[in-house]
C-alpha cells in the first residue's frame, strides 16, 4: 500500500467513518477542523490534527489553500473528502493531484461531467441509462419548450442545469404558464448558481427514489452493490433509507445493476459512485449521479459485507476491486435513520450542549456518530448528529430491531428527531413498504 497517511477533509460522523477504515488498514489519519470543532471526536481520534480556520465552512472546510497546506505540513499523502463540502469539486480534485497527493475519489473530469445536469443526462443517455423523457440538452426558446412539453406531455418540470439540493426546479401544468415559469426558473437559477441554463423533462407524479451503488477501478472494470431506497424525504432531504428496496426483486436488481455497472465500466469510472433514479410503475428514470460516498452507504455495507471506504482507499492506491460481481451476495435487509438535532415535528434546529449520550447497541446495530456527553453541537453545520443502522434477516426483523434500538438510544440536551422515526415505524404504509417520495410530507401534513 502506497498510502501511509490520509488527510480527512471533513468533520462529524463521516470523518470518523473514514478514520476507522484507515486505522484498520494501518494508515495514519490527519483531521482538519474549524475553531468551532476543536473538541470534536474526529479531532480527538485522529493521529494528527490541524486547525484550518474559523467556524464558517467557506473559511475552513471549504478553504482549499488551508487544506492543502495542512496536508503538506503533516506529510499526508492522500486526501479523502467525505461527502458534501469539497467532495464534488472537480477543481479541488485537480489541485490535490497537482500537489502530488492522491485524491481518494473519481477522476476530476467525471466529477465535472456529472456535476452539470445537462452534461450528466447526455452522458447517461449515451451510456445506455434510461432517462426521464424531455429536452435533449438546454432549452432557451419558448417555442422549443412548447414543442418538447407537448411531446412528452404535461405536467413537465423545468430544471436548472447547475441546480442542486432540490433547488431551481419548477413544475408546469400547462402551456399557458410555460413561458412565465421558464423565465422564473432561469432568473432564479442565475441568482442561485450564476447560470441561467434550464432544461425540461416530464414530471413524474408519484415516483420512488431508488439509487444504485457502483464502484469502478478506473481501468474499465466496474461492479454494482445493489440499490438503496431513499424515498422517505422531506424537502428533498433523505430521512430514512433502506436496502434492498421493498419493490425491487433479485431479477430486476441484476438487470438494472448490469446496466449501471456496464455504463461505469464503459466510462472508465474510478471509485465510488451513486446513480440516482426515479422509479414509477416498474420503470427506472436516471436523474443524477453523485461522484462520492453517500451518507446512506452503511445500508449497502450491511447487506453486502463490503467496507465501502476501504474499497475507495484501495482503488485510489491503484489496487483492483476487492470483490467480483459474481462473488457479491445481497443478504437480509438494512435500514438507516438519520438522527438530527432538531425538533421532531417542526424541524427547527436544536444545537447546543449534549448532556448525556447513550448509543444503542447489540447484535446487528451500528451507530455512526461523533457525539459524546459534554459535547456542544455547533450551530454552523448540518444538523445530522448520528446515523443508526440496523440489519435483520428480513425487513420485518430489521424494523423490530430498529424499534428496539431507537428505544435504547438516549440523547439529552438538544431535541432530536428520534420521536419522528419512532412514529414512522408504526405507520402501516411504512410497514408494508408502500411509500413514494411524496409520502412523508403528506403524512406530516395530516398529523
Ligand atoms: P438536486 O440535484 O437538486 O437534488 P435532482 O435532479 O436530484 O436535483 O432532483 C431532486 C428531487 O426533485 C428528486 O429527488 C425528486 O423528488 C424531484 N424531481 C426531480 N426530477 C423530477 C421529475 N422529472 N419528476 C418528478 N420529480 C422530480
Amino acid at each position: 500500500m502506497a498510502i501511509k497517511r490520509i488527510l480527512i477533509a471533513n468533520r462529524g460522523e463521516i470523518a470518523l467513518r473514514i478514520h476507522r477504515a484507515a486505522r484498520e488498514m494501518g494508515i495514519e489519519t490527519v483531521a482538519v477542523h474549524s475553531t468551532a470543532d476543536a473538541d470534536a471526536m474526529h479531532v480527538r481520534l485522529a493521529d494528527h490534527a490541524v486547525c484550518i480556520g474559523p467556524p464558517a465552512a467557506k473559511d475552513s472546510y471549504l478553504n482549499v489553500a488551508a487544506i492543502i497546506s495542512a496536508a503538506e505540513i503533516t506529510g499526508a499523502d492522500a486526501i479523502h473528502p467525505g461527502y458534501g463540502f469539497l467532495s464534488e469539486n472537480a477543481r479541488f480534485a485537480e489541485i490535490v493531484e497537482a500537489h502530488g497527493l492522491i485524491w481518494i475519489g473519481p477522476k476530476p473530469e467525471h466529477i465535472r461531467t456529472m456535476g452539470d445536469k445537462v452534461e450528466a443526462k447526455r452522458t447517461a443517455g449515451a451510456l445506455g441509462l434510461p432517462l426521464v423523457p424531455g429536452s435533449d440538452g438546454a432549452v432557451s426558446e419558448i417555442e422549443d419548450a412548447k414543442l418538447i412539453a407537448e411531446d412528452v406531455g404535461y405536467p413537465v418540470i423545468i430544471k436548472a442545469a447547475s441546480g442542486g439540493g432540490g433547488r431551481g426546479m419548477k413544475v408546469c401544468t400547462g402551456p399557458d404558464e410555460l413561458e412565465t415559469l421558464m423565465q422564473q426558473a432561469g432568473s432564479e437559477a442565475k441568482a442561485a448558481f450564476g447560470d441561467a441554463t434550464v432544461y425540461i423533462e416530464k414530471y413524474l407524479g408519484n415516483p420512488r427514489h431508488i439509487e444504485f451503488q457502483v464502484f469502478g477501478d478506473g481501468n474499465g472494470n466496474a461492479i454494482h452493490l445493489g440499490e438503496r431506497d431513499c424515498s422517505l424525504q422531506r424537502r428533498h432531504q433523505k430521512v430514512l433509507e433502506e436496502a434492498p428496496s421493498p419493490v425491487i426483486g433479485a431479477e430486476e436488481r441484476e438487470r438494472m445493476g448490469g446496466i449501471v455497472s456496464k455504463a461505469m465500466a464503459d466510462m472508465g469510472y474510478r471509485g465510488a459512485g451513486t446513480i440516482e433514479f426515479l422509479w414509477e410503475n416498474g420503470e427506472f428514470y436516471f436523474i443524477e449521479m453523485n461522484t462520492r460516498l453517500q451518507v446512506e452507504h452503511p445500508v449497502t455495507e450491511a447487506i453486502t459485507g463490503v467496507d465501502l471506504v476501504r474499497e475507495q482507499i484501495r482503488i485510489a492506491d491503484g489496487l483492483p476491486l476487492s470483490v467480483r460481481q459474481e462473488e457479491l451476495e445481497f443478504r437480509g435487509h438494512a435500514i438507516e435513520c438519520r438522527i438530527n438535532a432538531e425538533d421532531p415535528f417542526t424541524f427547527a434546529p436544536s444545537p447546543g450542549l449534549v448532556e448525556n449520550f447513550h448509543a444503542a447497541g447489540g447484535l446487528h446495530v451500528r451507530v455512526d456518530s461523533g457525539l459524546y456527553a459534554g459535547y456542544r453541537i455547533p450551530p454552523y453545520y448540518d444538523s445530522m448528529i448520528a446515523k443508526l443502522i440496523v440489519y435483520g434477516r428480513t425487513r420485518e426483523g430489521a424494523i423490530l430491531r430498529l424499534k428496539r434500538a431507537l428505544e435504547e438510544m438516549a440523547i439529552t440536551g438538544p431535541k432530536t428527531n428520534i420521536p419522528l422515526h419512532q412514529a414512522l415505524l408504526d405507520v402501516d404504509d411504512f410497514k408494508t413498504g408502500n411509500y413514494t417520495i411524496k409520502w412523508l410530507e403528506e403524512w406530516l401534513a395530516k398529523r
